[in-house]
């Protein structure tokens, strides 16, 4: 019985379709597939192009109340959704998830499939390296750290002629530039080709980017929670000749090159993206780009397979795309357009595309709106918001709930009053998911000690904040049959006259839309800008970046920027420390309070219970 099996052995139980039976079932030609294995194969770009006379599916994004550290069962309610869909609802129905960073699966939180009987299968090949896509981020991110140290290293050593000859080297007797150098010296305002017709002063400007090692905001990623890497010094070798200066790493999902492959649109436009991205700014005040480093290019070639959408299944046997993963605290929290964009086509008018928006409404939904729909051009019809007994009475008031410690008995006991204080975290959550005009439908995700009484006051509460409708859920222990009411409540949904709208336009000044945020998601009294996010609001807006969308990094436990305040803070004021700009992938990314862009390790992570038996050649311990 589902109470005494694991998510992994669930997910073993289940013989998975072969990938290329499933990527037929769903209209794939076979040379729009690439197989990586049984189970999962890349589905290449051509197929939007195939696909552009066919009308869009409906499009519904999953998220939640403010959590518990555990995880209140988006991804399980974004999966039982989809099998109930299709496989009960006999619907076209496709799932669109995040690949999990390594961080939380060895670390605090465990992997990302779902969960019980919602799942995306095989969860140890989607919870370790999938196809190889964050690797590759972390390949190109490290490519451009190392591009930056070297090329001011090799600035401050070298005479200006020095420089020149190397960075445009005689071939054949003669000097050219290559591609990327000659929009640079565009950039420049320098309209010359011949490199022999520079003059002294050009070439110093060519050639000397002139990084002020003070204004780097690119980091080294890695994709593990080392704690001990959130400031380091780099440089010590004698080699480096003294160059040393302080950095840091941040978590892979962070870079700005996960974002860009979450929300690009085609090949050319990473390309693009890729190229825009500001590493730093010279002395003289101007943004350094990729394109200045000369890296662009390279980044293409990393990332030119890890942009295809992976396809794999659920349990019961619907299509998943695995593509991109954002954390939604410390990044823009969603999976790709792309696959969103692909599964579309694929599911048809009548059909179902299910995208899951990482953490709270108050982030993931508000970035998945204000951010990927901008980017998108997408309208989505519904909003499932999940909810759960734990997570609500711990906005009740509830004793702390802590990631591997059992719940306190206020948990697993009835207490209807301590539910309903919490409910109005769920009621904040709804009117925000309300202020983009999209239909709202409440999945109270059921767990086997909440009783009826508990799960029917969620229901009743949610109807009296707004929600169109709310329904409890068990696709946990039922699999999609758990989910045929919020099935059909989604799809009564979907046909409501959508009214789509962003919260904020982009062209307000920077300070104006973070504080719309603050104000109307959050519920604060108002920001406050510290010394370092105001330098930054005058730099970039300077240098011509004000007018792109905001990503706050904010805790994912609170509405406010306090992790301990629960339910709905008021009365706060809500301080923005400083404000980095992903000017390739496209948004401003105002970090409130103190938010480690690199998570660390527990006392007892979970690669305590990993393993691998060398005689099945079976990995033990994921969940
Ligand atoms: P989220 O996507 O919101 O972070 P997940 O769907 O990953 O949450 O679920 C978090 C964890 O809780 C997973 O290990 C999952 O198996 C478990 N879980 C989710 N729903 C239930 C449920 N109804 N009963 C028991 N465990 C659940």
């Amino acid at each position: 019985h589902f109470s005494s099996c694991s998510d992994v052995t669930i997910s073993r139980s289940c013989v998975p379709i072969p990938i290329e039976c499933l990527a037929e079932e769903i209209g794939l030609f076979s040379d729009e597939v690439e197989l990586y294995g049984r189970t999962k194969a890349k589905v290449q770009l051509k197929t939007i192009d195939r696909l552009q006379a066919q009308p869009d599916g409906k499009y519904v994004v999953v998220t939640g109340i403010t959590p518990t550290p555990l995880g209140e069962g988006k991804s399980t309610t974004t999966i039982g959704l989809v099998q109930a869909l299709g496989a009960h609802l006999k619907l076209n129905a496709f799932a669109c998830v995040r690949q999990p960073s390594q961080g939380p699966t060895f670390g605090i939180k465990g992997g990302a499939a779902g969960g019980g009987y919602s799942q995306v299968i095989p969860m140890e090949e989607f919870n370790l390296h999938l196809t190889g896509d964050i690797h590759a981020i972390t390949a190109a991110n490290n490519l451009v750290a190392a591009a930056i140290d070297a090329r001011m290293f090799h600035e401050a050593t070298q005479s200006d002629k020095a420089l020149f000859n190397r960075l445009v080297p005689l071939t054949g007797g003669q000097r050219k530039f290559s591609p990327v150098q000659i929009n640079r010296l565009e950039k420049l305002g320098i309209k010359k080709t011949d490199p022999s017709t520079l003059t002294e002063e050009e070439i110093t400007h060519f050639v000397r980017l002139d990084i002020d090692p003070e204004s780097i905001t690119w980091q080294r990623v890695l994709d593990t929670n080392d704690r001990f890497l959130r400031k380091i010094t780099i440089g010590q070798s004698p080699t480096e000749k003294g160059f040393t200066r302080t950095a840091q790493f941040d978590i892979t999902v962070a870079s700005e090159i996960m974002a860009v492959l979450a929300l690009t649109t085609s090949l050319a436009d990473m390309k693009e993206k890729l190229a825009k991205m500001v590493v730093a700014t010279s002395r003289s005040g101007q943004p350094v780009t990729t394109e200045d480093l000369g890296v662009c290019g390279a980044l293409t070639v990393l990332m030119r397979d890890a942009i295809k959408p992976n396809l794999m299944q659920t349990l019961e046997g619907n299509p998943v795309f695995v593509h991109a993963g954002p954390f939604a605290n410390i990044a823009h929290g969603n999976s790709s357009i792309l696959a969103d964009k692909i599964a579309l086509k694929l599911v048809g008018p009548q059909g179902f595309v299910v995208t899951e928006a990482g953490f709270g409404a108050d982030i993931g939904m508000e970035k998945f709106f204000n951010i990927k729909c901008r980017y998108s051009g997408l309208k989505p019809h519904v909003v499932v918001l999940v909810a759960t007994v734990r997570a609500l009475k711990m906005h009740g008031g509830g004793p702390t709930v802590t990631a591997g410690t059992p719940l306190p008995k206020e948990y697993i006991e009835e207490n209807l009053a301590l539910l309903e204080a919490g409910c109005s975290n769920m009621r904040k959550q709804v009117e925000n998911a309300q202020l983009f005009g999209v239909p709202v439908v409440v999945a109270v995700n059921a767990f086997k000690t909440d009783t009826k009484a508990e799960l029917d006051l969620i229901c009743k509460l949610a109807k009296a904040a707004g929600a169109f409708d709310a329904v409890h859920c068990s696709h946990w222990a039922d699999g999609g049959t758990g989910a045929v009411d919020l099935a059909r409540a989604v799809q009564k949904a979907a046909d409501l006259p959508s009214s789509f709208k962003f919260l904020y336009g982009i062209e307000l000044p920077i300070v104006d839309k973070i504080r719309i945020i603050a104000q109307k998601i959050y519920g604060a009294d108002d920001i406050e800008l510290l010394p370092e996010a105001q330098h930054k609001v005058d730099l970039y807006s300077k240098q011509g970046f004000a007018c792109l969308p905001i990503c706050m990094a904010k805790t994912h436990l609170s509405l406010s920027h306090d992790a301990e305040k629960k339910g709905v803070p008021t009365g706060f004021v809500l301080p923005i420390r400083d404000i980095r700009a992903s000017v390739g992938a496209g948004f401003l990314y105002p970090l409130v309070g103190t938010m480690p862009t690199i998570p660390g390790l527990p006392t007892r992570p979970c690669f305590y219970d990993i393993d691998l038996d060398t005689e099945s050649g079976e990995v033990l311990g994921l969940f």
